[in-house]
């Protein structure tokens, strides 16, 4: 009998139970022994593989997080920790090991791959900023979340009349911004992808304030600059009362919506039957639409940058 390991990798998100809930069931319709490995990459090196059933994985659909916990595995990059995770895949007969994590993790997957360990990596990240696919696990869920947020932020912002700085996630992309910013029709959105032009932004203020827009929603990516700071650069150009929220990691957990656990188990079936066709080596991504399977060395070439379009349109949107 062939066997799949699976493991979760950098940061939590929505929908990655969903994900180890199709490997797991998928692969043992097929006819696979399938291990959960614990704590991402550092389990591996450990050997904490555990033999997983359909049950195992019951009850975990609806929930934010990952059963099989994860971890950012520093020792992973040491050559002797990855030669000990090699061993480890060896020693436990694994055949095939299932990577749900975002670019960090693909390339650990990659350089398993070097090794001559087959994998198969499935994108999962609130932040959307992965290579070679246009979308990534736990996305849609964080940005319903902010969505939330914010239009209760919103309700005390039109209260007291101020302008309501909320932070959000995103590392260095402004995915999240970007699209929740669409979303709740913010006045403006920074992004780091976009040169931040602050007196812009204070003009834009300052004329919707005349027109009589008593209160507004600005949304601050934290990969552009800290929502505390916009504040203070707002208030000292305006003299409007500016409050910031930084929403952190209210926005990584949570109950995956339908669409994060529909795609989830889209992808992690697409995992196993990548794994029955014996394609192996290659991400698991969204592209126009469809899942698609691409090899690691081709998606680490396809930038995944914000849509300018959609930018554009918020700032006409937002008068
Ligand atoms: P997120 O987008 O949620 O942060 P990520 O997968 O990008 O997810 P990272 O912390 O970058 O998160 O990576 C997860 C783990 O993958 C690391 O802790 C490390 O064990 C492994 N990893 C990352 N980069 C490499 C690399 N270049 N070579 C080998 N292993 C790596």
């Amino acid at each position: 009998v062939k066997r799949i390991a699976v493991l979760t990798s950098g940061g939590d998100a929505p929908g990655m139970n969903a994900v180890i809930r199709a490997v797991v069931r998928k692969g043992i319709h097929h006819g696979f022994e399938v291990f959960g490995v614990q704590r991402g990459y550092e389990g591996v090196i450990q050997g904490d593989f555990h033999l997983m059933t359909d049950h195992s994985v019951g009850g975990i659909i609806q929930h934010g997080g990952t059963v099989l916990k994860t971890a950012r595995s520093e020792a992973f990059k040491t050559e002797e920790g990855f030669a000990a995770a090699l061993q480890q895949l060896k020693a436990h007969y694994i055949d095939y090991l299932v990577v749900i994590g975002g670019d960090g993790s693909m390339a650990g997957a990659a350089k398993l791959t070097e090794a001559g360990i087959a994998t198969i990596v499935v994108p999962g990240t609130i932040d959307n900023d992965m290579a070679g696919t246009e979308y990534t696990i736990g996305f849609d869920t964080a940005l319903n979340t902010v969505l939330e947020a914010v239009n209760k932020i919103r309700d005390t912002a039109a209260s007291h009349e101020r302008v309501a700085i909320v932070e959000v996630m995103g590392r260095s992309a402004g995915h999240i911004a970007l699209m929740a910013g669409l979303a709740c029709g913010a006045e403006a959105i920074l992004l780091p992808e976009e040169p931040l032009d602050i007196g812009t932004v204070c003009e834009r203020l300052i004329k919707s304030h005349s027109r009589g827009k008593l209160y507004s929603i600005i949304l601050v990516a934290e990969g552009v600059a800290k929502g505390f700071d916009i504040a203070g650069e707002i208030s000292a150009k305006t003299k409007f009362e500016t409050h910031v929220t930084v929403l952190g990691y209210i926005q990584r957990g949570g109950n995956p919506t339908a669409t994060d656990n529909i795609i989830a188990s889209r992808m992690g079936a697409a995992a196993v039957d990548n794994i029955l066709q014996d394609n192996v080596n290659q991400l698991i991504a969204w592209q126009q639409g469809q899942i698609v399977a691409l090899p690691y060395d081709a998606a680490v070439k396809t930038k995944h940058g914000i849509d300018l379009s959609i930018y554009e349109l918020a700032g006409i949107l937002a008068r």
